[in-house]
């Protein structure tokens, strides 16, 4: 079966961790960006597909029930209906919301790590894990903290924030328990592994042909001289999908069931009835021309590197990573989110008192896409002052002069391709166009608005 010349790309709305409310630092990032780039794409007649959902299956929503003394379960339906309800308020749209705790998602995760099993592509074998010499945790994720290997900061075992390079027990400085304290004992455990070293040759054609940010390529970079990790994509743990056939007794990995869900979320959307890694396999071949990803740069290790890895092991036998948009930090009122502390504005209760549309417009004209910004109220009123009666035609200020109108609306909309995406342009040349009477009409203007087409 050959590729689709014109096959969709998958836009990939990263699936937020369920061990919090989304606040406005997050949607500022990759959620209402992935957004705007779908529709201003659909709008140019691109062919696109959008995948969001949330992710359940992270250890760091276990610690969090844990810490709060509340029912794990509870917590995670709470902040789903929080989460959607953000969405609902940003207009953020999507093809295919992905529930990991449906049936159907975890018996495909399982059926296809057996069937990869099965052929090859995942070999079982011991491993050296750690666990807490005194709570017996397994030390992956959430449960593990110590000091990252490249760059010397505090991380857990999945990624590093400041440098984006992968982290886990057995690559950490001084490793401990975070929730214990207790000392990392070695635990050798029979596992099904992804050995990343076997997939270099498509992992370099992917990182050869995708359109990847400098901060992206510089953690690649980390890894064209050493060999790549082997990556469990299950082991024995208390958090996670519980592995059937080969994998009984053990929980998948979360990142290794993301990766997975890029290839059978769009595929099982357009077509219900397959039901193998060869059929959805098949169907991505046949429909889809590749993935785009919208992440945090603390994630480049997983889309960069592990994803592809875990598509070129499912079957599919050419890159198909296009591209990503990754975005820094977005601090509040000068200091860095935090739930701990109390210290957020949650995305649900302040699109819900606010005007979801100067929300979103706000959070695009100060996108942290090159730099870290920062969120102000005082800049958001003043921004609301300034924008509401430009998106009204009630603008009484010295607009732009009309001969520049349409060079401003033409740079508006080259600023919303997938490739330089850039928010934080289109929208200032937009309101320069409004300024003047012009663009009312405009893609730009569906697009970062997120109003339905033709007003
Ligand atoms: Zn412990
Ligand atoms: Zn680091």
């Amino acid at each position: 079966m050959t590729q689709a010349a014109g096959g969709a790309t998958v836009i990939v709305i990263p699936q937020p961790t369920l061990n919090g409310p989304l606040h406005v630092g997050h949607l500022s990032g990759p959620f209402i960006a992935a957004d705007i780039a779908s529709r201003a794409a659909r709008g140019r007649g691109e062919r696109v597909f959008t995948l969001a959902g949330v992710d359940v299956h992270p250890n760091f929503v276990m610690a969090k029930a844990d810490n709060r003394g509340v029912d794990v379960h509870e917590m995670v339906a709470d902040y789903r209906s929080q989460i959607q309800v953000a969405f609902d308020l940003a207009r953020i749209g999507y093809d295919t919301f992905l529930d990991p705790e449906q049936p159907a998602f975890e018996r495909a995760i399982n059926l296809m790590l057996n069937q990869m099993l099965d052929t090859g592509s995942l070999e079982m074998r011991e491993m050296v894990l750690h666990q807490c010499a005194d709570c017996g945790r397994t030390l992956h994720h959430a449960y593990v903290v110590g000091k990252c290997p490249h760059c010397g900061s505090g991380a857990n075992g999945l990624s590093c924030e400041p440098c984006g390079g992968f982290t886990s027990a057995s690559t950490l400085i001084q490793p401990s328990c975070a929730r214990c304290g207790g000392d990392p004992q070695p635990m050798v455990a029979t596992v099904p592994v992804l050995r990343l070293e076997n997939h270099r040759e498509q992992l370099i054609a992917e990182w050869t042909k995708a359109e990847l940010p400098a901060r992206v390529r510089s953690v690649i970079g980390q890894y064209l001289t050493v060999p790549l990790p082997d990556y469990p994509v299950a082991y024995p743990t208390d958090w996670g999908i519980e592995g059937t056939g080969a994998l009984s007794g053990l929980r998948i990995d979360f990142p290794a069931e993301l990766g997975l869900s890029y290839l059978y979320g769009p595929a099982s959307a357009l077509d219900p009835s397959a039901d193998s890694l060869a059929d959805w396999v098949a169907v991505w071949q046949q429909q889809f021309s590749g993935l785009w990803h919208f992440n945090g740069i603390d994630n480049a290790f997983y889309f960069a590197v592990l994803y592809p890895a875990v598509f070129a092991a499912a079957g599919i036998p050419e890159p198909k990573m296009r591209g990503a948009t990754v975005n820094e930090l977005f601090l509040l009122e000068g200091l860095k989110f935090s739930s701990s502390r109390n210290h957020a504005l949650w995305a649900n209760e302040f699109l819900a008192s606010e005007d979801p549309e100067l929300v979103r417009l706000f959070l695009s004209w100060h996108r942290p896409d090159r730099y870290e910004t920062n969120f102000t109220d005082e800049s958001f009123r003043a921004f609301s002052s300034y924008v509401r009666p430009l998106l009204d035609g009630t603008f009484a200020g010295a607009g732009l002069p009309a001969q520049l109108a349409a060079g401003e609306l033409e740079r508006a909309e080259q600023s919303l391709q997938l490739t330089n995406l850039d928010p934080a342009m289109a929208l200032r040349c937009l309101l320069g166009a409004l300024s003047s009477g012009h663009g009312y009409d405009s893609v730009a203007l569906t697009a970062l608005t997120g109003r339905p087409a033709g007003r």
